[in-house]
């Protein structure tokens, strides 16, 4: 079997599909000042189109000062070449514009967890690519799916998973590219691991004699995996469990995407911030938590209008309660 796909959105602007302009680059020109920022860092899942160092200035566009890219294409093995001029505009840019922290997300393909002996040696390759990509381009953190371990056990597989992610990482010096690895939660459906916090937490500990991680949780995947979030009472005891598993301190990504399904549903389909089954209250208590005060907030939301990317940051931004400023 080829690719199980545990993520089944696509948060890239399918300009193609409807014949609409989605591109940002395209839709608003430079602004002449400065886009408004809040005290959180707040962004969105970048289009790469034309090169992957073009996402900085869509950010910028976007009004984000954070954001996440894929660093190839997110569904083939084989990789974009990456030139050292990218590279080098994207850290040019990333200071420019003070874009941080910079996050790449893995490709789909990817399955650490399998069994498959040829399909699990490609993910170990195609991920030590990830890592050596995303310290070509200076990123602060990869995240990673943790897998499916379908036609072996739960366990079995969080130990394929460790070792393969150690081994991806070998020859590679992440702690000294400051490049941290993020084990990110799913939504649970039937093989994929990391539905619950407890196993999340569990991999992460079992990589953190190996190689720098921590946790990347999504708010969809959170709440359609079972744990509420829609009301403020369970916003509390989502966040109490986190922390006793993971601990808020080693979160330090959130995809803050709503959901198109219910919570338990086990099924990921991301929705806009503040249209979904989780609403707008929870990004608000999130993003004015202290406890997520040194996190980074990306949405991963859909692009089926032109600007819903900057609608969906907008949303994002307009819950954080900042002081007045001068
Ligand atoms: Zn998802
Ligand atoms: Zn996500």
């Amino acid at each position: 079997m080829a690719g199980t796909l545990l993520h089944s959105e696509n948060p890239m602007p399918r300009s193609e599909s409807k014949g609409q302009e989605k591109d940002i680059l395209k839709l608003i020109p430079p602004p002449k000042v400065p886009p408004t920022l809040t005290s959180r860092r707040i962004g969105i899942h970048t289009s790469t189109a034309g090169g992957v160092e073009t996402a900085a200035e869509r950010a910028y566009r976007l009004g984000c000062n954070t954001f996440q890219v894929f660093s190839s294409s997110p569904r083939q093995w084989r990789p974009f070449p990456l030139a050292p001029g990218q590279c080098a505009t994207m850290r040019e840019l990333r200071a420019k514009y003070d874009l941080r922290p910079l996050v790449i997300h893995a490709n789909y393909l990817i399955n650490v967890a399998g069994v498959n002996a040829e399909f699990h040696r490609k993910s170990i390759e195609a991920f030590h690519a990830e890592v050596e990509r995303g310290l070509a381009l200076g990123a602060e953190y990869v995240v990673l799916h943790p897998g499916s371990w379908r036609g072996g056990s739960r366990e079995e597989g969080l130990q394929r998973a460790a070792e393969a992610i150690g081994e991806a990482s070998q020859g590679l010096d992440l702690a000294g590219g400051g490049l941290t690895i993020l084990i990110e939660n799913t939504a649970g459906a039937e093989f994929s691991l990391g539905g619950s916090f407890e196993q999340v937490a569990e991999l992460v500990e079992r990589l953190r004699a190996i190689i720098p991680v921590a946790a990347c949780i999504d708010t969809c995947h959170t709440h359609v995996a079972g744990y509420e979030l829609a009301t403020a009472e369970g916003y509390e005891e989502t966040m109490r469990k986190l922390d006793a598993t993971v601990g808020l301190k080693n979160v330090p990504v959130w995809h803050c995407n709503d959901a198109k399904a219910e919570c338990g549903s086990k099924l990921d389909r991301h929705e806009n911030i503040g249209q979904g089954t989780i609403g707008t209250r929870a990004f608000r208590l999130l993003l004015n938590d202290p406890r997520t005060a040194h996190a980074a907030f990306i949405a991963e939301t859909p692009i089926d209008e032109p600007l819903d990317d900057q609608r969906n940051v907008n949303a994002l931004k307009s819950v954080v309660k900042d002081p007045a400023r001068p």
